[in-house]
């Protein structure tokens, strides 16, 4: 740009030369003018003394002479018409001349002033932009010199808080820079006065409001033509960056909802004391899962979950301290490490955890209960490293759950097999269901007044052809999770409809016959559509069909299943609330749901020897039920007193061991063939 701007110079001095050069000629012209005057001026006056002697001398007759006297006349008009003519044409020239140079000039310097005018504008327009960058970059960046601000960007005004007046009146040093840096920042200055530059050093500004901040600095030396030197210093703001540095950290390292440590922050975690190395500094890692979890936000929404798990974290945070370490895992998850502990202190520990958990909550009308099973790892014996180490923990986590939940499980080496065990059972429910290996038993029900059966329900049996029978606890679990229920389930309602076709034929037309449906086939509108197919093609009385749903059964779209049951309904059919009492939210499924039975679950009934806080509430359940219209159906009933018991408290109806254990199709028959006889 100089380069250009000096180029442009010669080329005005050069074009000036010409247009300079106009007086000079001017100046030739007057003396030229002067020259023609005194030569004309000498000649006139040559010729008024000379010419007549001349003509007297050379002509001595009169006539001659007369005529020559007007021939000299003439010759003098002539010669002054010469010297005027050439006068007035040099003029006429001279000023031709002037004027069409002047024009040229001033074209030249009408061009070089439009050049001129570009370049100011552009000039200006890059001038407003390194204002706007130096206005707006979230940098500092000063002109100053060891005392004095010459100025200052508003990012630096803004982040210390001091208007440019109190900068340049007190001096940025003695303002912004605690009095212990001064030392080493004048001798930073002085080097940079010899090396005309500094950078990467740090030290901190004071605020206006006593914040300190850590600046990261880099200067150079101005040097001015007027011979002044100034500093134009520019700082970044470390702590913004440590913030930022410590945002990615917390994003890449901590769980956004509890605050607490991810899984990747427990995993060096557990790598910190692996590399430690020795013997004795042996860790043992509590892997926690939140039982039932999922029904708390399938059934009340995401936003009570994320509730408790809030208050789940500051539970733990309040319960973990240092060597010991907490962490969020995922979804439900969480883990401790703690540090040299022995088993005692740990199960200690952990129930104190469990302590403030593990209780029936509140929220929102809603009521649930909360547990949590605990899988625990030591090592170095359940693994070497943490990717064993948390899978071990898992496993036993999932042992703990496998044996009922609510509870604490060391990790065992055949626990492995267990699971595999699970997972080759997954497999082998498929063919199960092609190969016919279910069947149905039956568990009769009796009305208690009477002591008649009134009707039975349909229990599944797996009798796998290498391991027997399988419970139903544990195999139903596995079909909900793999899918597999749905078909399973077909094929149950299919069976326990011929079979009520079979009884009615058989004379026992009244008998009632109650059959399960999992949570997840009353949930999902194509399969229950297929289950709903199969009822409207039998050909049974429905009044005298059952429908148990279960209250814990992960039931994610309250309102779809309430369709499904008002179909089933419409139809005559009755729905049994089964387990009440055990799950969540017991009253407000029985408002919301359409059922006419409650079926009180076994551990309420087993209360009933003590005379404890439950029976109390059975009595209390049985009278509120009595007032809402209800059916009751009690489970599990073992032992006389029980039934006594239920009895005296007008429960209608029972089932259990110790009127029948449930059967298969045929000792059913016989049941109920003498059952009737007796009966009637
Ligand atoms: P549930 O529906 O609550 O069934 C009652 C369970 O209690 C049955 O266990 C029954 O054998 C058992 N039981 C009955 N009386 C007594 C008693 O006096 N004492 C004791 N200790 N237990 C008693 P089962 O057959 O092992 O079934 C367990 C669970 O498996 C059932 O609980 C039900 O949730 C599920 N299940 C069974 N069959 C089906 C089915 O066909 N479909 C679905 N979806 N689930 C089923
Ligand atoms: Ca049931
Ligand atoms: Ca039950």
């Amino acid at each position: 740009m100089a380069k250009n701007i000096f180029g442009s110079r010669n080329r005005i001095e050069g074009r000036n030369k010409e247009v300079i050069d106009m007086p000079y000629r001017k100046r030739v012209f007057q003396n030229e003018a002067i020259a023609i005057s005194m030569i004309y001026a000498i000649f006139g006056i040559l010729w008024i003394l000379l010419s007549d002697r001349l003509l007297e001398y050379i002509l001595r007759d009169m006539d001659s002479y007369k005529h020559f006297q007007t021939y000299k006349g003439w010759f003098y008009v002539f010669i002054t018409t010469m010297m005027v003519y050439i006068l007035i044409r040099n003029q006429m020239l001279l000023l031709k001349e002037e004027n069409y140079k002047t024009a040229k000039a001033y074209e030249k310097l009408r061009i070089v002033l439009n050049e001129l005018i570009e370049m100011e504008t552009k000039l200006v327009e890059q001038r407003k932009l390194t204002d706007r960058i130096i206005f707006e970059a979230p940098v500092i960046i000063v002109t100053h010199d060891e005392e004095k601000t010459i100025s200052c960007n508003p990012y630096a005004l803004a982040l210390c808080g001091y208007t440019e007046e109190e900068l340049n009146e007190k001096g940025w040093m003695e303002l912004l820079v605690p009095h212990e840096f001064w030392p080493n920042i004048i001798s930073i200055f002085q080097k940079i006065r010899q090396e005309k530059r500094g950078q990467n050093y740090e030290f901190p500004i004071i605020t206006k409001d006593g914040t300190s901040i850590n600046i990261l600095w880099t200067s150079n030396l101005l040097s001015l033509d007027n011979g002044q030197n100034y500093f134009v210093s520019f700082g970044t703001d470390f702590n913004e960056r440590k913030r930022y540095e410590e945002k990615v950290q917390q994003l890449a390292f901590y769980d956004t909802l509890t605050g607490l440590p991810n899984r990747a922050m427990f995993e060096i975690e557990i790598n910190k004391h692996l590399s430690l190395n020795i013997a004795r500094n042996h860790f043992t890692i509590a892997y926690i899962d939140i039982d039932n979890f999922k029904n708390i936000n399938d059934s009340m929404g995401h936003q009570v979950g994320d509730m408790f798990l809030t208050y789940l974290g500051e539970c733990l945070k309040s319960e973990v301290q240092e060597p010991n370490f907490v962490a969020r895992l995922g979804g439900d998850e969480f883990a401790i490490l703690y540090v040299r502990i022995s088993k005692e202190e740990l199960l200690q520990r952990i129930a104190t955890i469990r302590q403030r958990i593990s209780k029936t909550w509140s929220i929102e009308n809603h009521q649930f209960y909360i547990s949590m099973s605990v899988g625990v790892v030591s090592y170095p014996n359940d693994g070497e490293n943490s990717t064993t180490l948390l899978k071990n923990a898992d496993i036993a986590m999932y042992e703990a759950k496998r044996e009922g939940k609510n509870r604490v499980l060391f990790y065992k080496e055949n626990i492995s097999d267990n699971n595999s065990r699970h997972l080759k059972m997954i497999n082998n429910l498929q063919y199960g269901i092609d190969e016919e290996q279910f069947l149905l038993y039956y568990q009769p029900q009796f009305e208690l007044k009477s002591g008649k059966i009134i009707g039975v329900e349909a229990l599944v049996r797996w009798n796998h052809h290498e391991e027997g029978f399988i419970s139903p606890a544990e195999f139903i679990p596995l079909a909900e999770e793999s899918g597999q229920i749905y078909k399973l389930e077909r094929w149950i309602v299919r069976k326990a409809l011929e079979q009520k076709k079979v009884w009615e034929e058989q004379g026992f037309h009244d008998l009632i016959v109650s059959i399960n449906l999992s949570g997840k086939t009353l949930t999902s509108s194509i399969n229950f559509e297929e289950i709903e197919q199969i009822i409207a093609g039998a050909p049974v009385d429905f009044n005298k069909i059952v429908i148990e749903i279960t209250e814990t059964a992960n039931i994610s779209d309250v309102d779809i299943v309430i369709n499904h049951l008002k179909l089933l309904k419409k139809r005559g059919i009755k729905i049994a609330l089964d387990d009440f009492g055990t799950g969540y939210s017991s009253l407000n499924y029985l408002k919301k749901f359409p059922i006419n039975i409650i079926k009180l679950d076994r551990s309420f009934i087993d209360a009933i020897n003590e005379n404890g806080i439950d029976t109390l509430l059975i009595k209390n359940i049985l009278t509120l039920a009595h007032d809402l219209d209800f059916e009751v159906v009690a489970e599990g009933i073992e032992t006389k007193e029980q039934l006594e018991y239920l009895r005296n408290h007008y429960c209608e109806s029972g089932q259990g061991y110790l009127l029948s254990r449930p059967l298969p199709e045929e000792k059913i028959f016989e049941l109920l063939e003498n059952h009737y006889r007796y009966t009637e």
